[in-house]
């Protein structure tokens, strides 16, 4: 019994302790042309995990590269005149302030990153300041592999055939601005203190997944700070996790996914073989016939994505209504950069980034049928930036998401 209860703690123990990346350097780098796009693509497929993609010439790249990586990299770079910024010199330096800060701080802060206890007791603590003549609650749409809840937070009000607008964040773990935005989201829409939120809840009623991989969101917090995937169990392998935004049941297995259990983008077993995206592929069937607009927040290279991100004999297929997505994001980019003076790409996904199947955005579009969805990909540097960044980002993409609904309006004469 003692030699039990001690594994117990030890391997208890094990589990909590955090993945140190002393020495790994967060660098940034610039390709030039087809050949240096050539060798970060070839550092991709030897599991140099990108922070933000490679995609094309002019357009910066930024990688987290252990010590021997980075040894490696610089002199492959060095001999194709390739220069990199080294953007923190020692990412532990970095992780442990942000961690003794973050040790500090007791209870739910909406200008700070959040755990995930941390953030459902704030979403209870919303539900009781709802506004005035609004309806507030929390539904539960499903749970993660190892049990935590998939909650959604919904904003209504009484009234026949009103739209709701979606957003959810968190399907990558590490994407931390991405729930703190859209947390600073749904409190502009719940605080009501702007004539913009009064007019949007008197049309429309919101809806916020905050955190849709929790098991992730968790370990990222707990063991790996740079953990994206989900922590299911792989049959066969050591390595866990599959890429939920991989994985959903649309063009499954075909572009920009692995059947590697190891890789990063690993899309599972089968289409939707994932509990967290059968809850939100059953949540988006269920209420898909009344979404205006539907958006998966992620971070961090300054892109409004829109459908599709599959090929067709080696060729970006674009969706029938392409040009009405191109112009609603022309208008959520153009309000993101006109609030901070920024440069936001903006476009058909495949063609802006690289190819992808299974993901979020391409199922509501193509299997549930809602017209307009977009992926913002926020600001960075890579997935660890500030406390700071929370506010920039909730600025830009508040205005970013007003001009949105607006254009959709218009668009759609409503
Ligand atoms: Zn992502």
């Amino acid at each position: 019994m003692r030699l039990l209860i001690a594994l117990i703690v030890l391997s208890s123990s094990l589990a909590l302790e955090r993945k140190t990346f002393e020495g790994y350097k967060i660098v940034k780098a610039f390709p030039e042309n087809s050949e240096h796009l050539q060798w970060l693509n070839h550092l991709k497929d030897q599991n140099v995990d990108f922070l933000q993609p490679a995609t094309k010439e002019g357009r910066q790249a930024i990688m987290l590269l252990n010590p021997q990586q980075y040894i490696f990299t610089k002199t492959a770079f060095d001999s194709i005149n390739l220069s990199i910024d080294i953007l923190y010199d020692n990412v532990e330096r970095h992780l442990q302030e942000m961690w003794k800060r973050l040790s500090k701080k007791k209870a739910f802060d909406i200008n700070d990153y959040n755990s995930f206890e941390d953030i459902n007791q704030g979403l209870d603590d919303f539900v009781g300041s709802c506004p005035s003549g609004a309806s507030c609650n929390i539904e539960n749409i499903g749970s993660s592999t190892e049990g935590r809840p998939l909650r959604v937070f919904k904003i209504s009000k009484s009234g026949a055939n009103r739209k709701i607008v979606f957003f959810d964040s968190a399907i990558h773990a590490r994407e931390w601005l991405a729930p703190a935005t859209n947390l600073k989201l749904l409190e502009a829409i719940l605080k009501q203190d702007t004539q913009d939120a009064i007019n949007l809840l008197n049309k429309y009623d919101f809806h916020f997944l905050i955190i849709h991989n929790p098991d992730g969101y968790v370990y990222s917090w707990e063991v790996d700070r740079f953990w994206r995937k989900n922590r299911s169990p792989n049959a066969g392998s050591f390595c866990i996790g599959t890429d939920l935004n991989r994985n959903f049941d649309v063009n499954w297995g075909t572009d920009g996914t692995s059947t590697n259990p190891c890789s990063e983008t690993y899309g599972g077993s089968s289409a939707a073989s994932e509990v967290e995206t059968q809850a939100l592929q059953n949540y988006a069937q269920r209420v898909g016939d009344s979404v205006i607009v539907w958006t998966s927040i992620h971070t961090a290279a300054q892109i409004i994505l829109h459908p599709f991100g599959h090929t067709e004999n080696g060729i970006c297929v674009r969706a029938e209504d392409h040009d009405d997505l191109y112009r609603v994001a022309n208008a959520f980019a153009d309000a993101i950069e006109n609030t901070y003076d920024t440069l936001w790409t903006r476009g058909n996904s495949c063609e802006e980034i690289y190819p992808t199947s299974g993901s979020t955005s391409d199922y509501v579009k193509a299997v549930v049928n809602i017209k307009y969805t977009y992926t913002p990909e926020l600001r960075g540097p890579g997935f660890n930036p500030g406390k700071e960044a929370i506010e920039l980002s909730s600025n830009e993409i508040w205005n970013g998401v007003k001009a949105m609904i607006s254009e959709i309006e218009a668009v759609e004469k409503l």
